[in-house]
């Protein structure tokens, strides 16, 4: 049987291996995610969320190690075919939103459908469909600085949306919103998995966290522990 995602022994080295500089960010991680989880990545800071999150999302690649992608290994694609996938199959969701301040919202969400192949006929109805999905039908002609952390967290939501991803992956979305747009962005980052999105969330945050059906924790580069949610409230850590 087949994972969306399966990884296994992936090491990340930046700076020259063996150099007095180098830093091992990640260190032997193995890790299958099926189709429609909800996966938590936890960890203290700098021990490797981030950059799992990027080599699974292909924005960057590893040093070693295998990544099997929908069942396929990837480790030899060239970077315009794993754009081409990326941009089809993914959808990512920053802490600090990353939309184009002198874009409208419309803009901002239609920016993912210029690289991927869908007619630019069906631009603005994908775009205005992902933008009424986060609630903000009211907002298309916007700027970003005319709305709200809570708000532009969704904007990039939709975004994310827009391409009907098959995963999306979120890097501390509410680490800058209040705990109140926070709880909000993570309600609809749930209500997006129960629409049968798989979810990869880095947080540091137990809240956010929580939501997940299953929570992994990094330390120093390697899988500390790889829990079912219920498992783990229940006082059991499974490490697989
Ligand atoms: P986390 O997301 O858990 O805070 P990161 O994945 O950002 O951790 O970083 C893991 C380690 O790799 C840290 O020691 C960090 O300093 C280092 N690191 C991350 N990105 C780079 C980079 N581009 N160049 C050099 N070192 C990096």
């Amino acid at each position: 049987m087949s994972f969306l995602i399966d990884v296994r022994d992936l090491k990340k080295v930046f700076g020259a291996e063996g150099a007095t500089a180098a830093t091992v960010a990640l260190d032997g991680v193995t890790l299958r995610i099926h189709e429609g989880e909800f996966v938590s990545i936890m960890g203290p800071s700098g021990s490797g969320k981030s950059t799992l999150l990027h080599i699974l999302g292909f924005l960057d690649r590893q040093t070693s190690g295998t990544y099997l992608f929908e069942g396929k290994e990837i480790n030899d694609y060239s970077d315009e075919r794993l754009a081409h996938i990326r941009n089809s199959a993914m959808g990512f969701v920053f802490q600090s939103f990353n939309l184009l301040p002198r874009a409208t919202v419309l803009e901002n969400v239609r920016l993912p459908l210029y690289y991927s192949d869908t007619p630019e006929a069906q631009w603005n109805d994908l775009a205005r469909k992902a933008i009424d999905s986060v609630g903000l039908g009211h907002r298309v002609k916007h700027l970003p600085n005319q709305l709200s952390g809570g708000e532009k967290q969704r904007v990039a939501i939709a975004r994310a949306l827009v391409n009907n991803p098959r995963v999306i992956f979120a890097d501390e979305p509410t680490g800058n919103l209040d705990s109140k747009s926070g709880g909000q962005i993570m309600e609809l980052i749930a209500h997006l998995h129960t629409r049968g999105h798989t979810i990869i969330l880095v947080t540091h945050e137990s809240y956010t966290a929580r939501y997940a059906d299953r929570i992994i924790t990094l330390k120093d580069g390697r899988i500390e522990s790889d829990a079912s949610v219920s498992d783990r409230y229940a006082g059991k850590t499974l490490i697989k």
